[in-house]
């Protein structure tokens, strides 16, 4: 291989994953989320025997669960949508609605609470969420949502745990 080739291959091999960052932030996301809070250091099969298999399956193996599936879709108390596994608040229940697909959905998350990455699982670009605390899969975030934000926080019910306002919430597990 000639020099010249060489380098524009090597240039072109540095570039794409800044242009597809660039892409990913503008044209899927346009959400991103700034956590706030310190993660965990703890790994992800650590988890095992503190949550459902079912639960483990999407929050640390990607695993979407089918759509209609979680009881959450039927929640319409006020509260709080906790992380499955560590217990972190991540939704508030005045910004859930129907989103008509089966999936718990949100308007907003907490803010600072969500993590936000690329996913390129489909051949289309998706943004996909995680616990900013235990580093859990929460789901995806489109930007077909309602106004004023326009966002659509798809969410797995398996991977939240609803704790009604007149509760206490449960103390952060580690
Ligand atoms: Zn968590």
């Amino acid at each position: 291989m000639k020099r010249r080739t060489f380098l524009q291959g090597a240039a072109v091999v540095t570039a794409l994953p800044v242009i597809s960052f660039y892409w990913a932030q503008k044209n899927v996301a346009g959400v991103v989320e700034q956590t706030t809070v310190e993660r965990l250091s703890k790994p992800h099969h650590a988890w095992q025997g503190q949550i459902s298999k079912e639960a483990f399956s999407v929050l640390f193996e990607e695993q979407t669960e089918p759509p209609g599936s979680s009881p959450l879709n039927h929640e319409h108390r006020d509260g709080l949508y906790i992380c499955a596994a560590c217990y972190l608040p991540l939704f508030e229940s005045q910004y859930k609605y129907e989103s008509g697909t089966g999936w718990p959905s949100f308007t907003q998350p907490i803010a600072g609470h969500i993590d936000t990455k690329p996913d390129y699982q489909l051949i289309i670009l998706r943004t996909e969420y995680h616990c900013a605390r235990c580093g859990g899969h929460q789901g995806h975030v489109f930007k077909d949502g309602p106004k004023p934000r326009g966002e659509r926080w798809c969410n797995n019910g398996l991977a939240l745990k609803f704790i009604v306002h007149s509760d206490e919430l449960p103390p952060l597990r580690s």
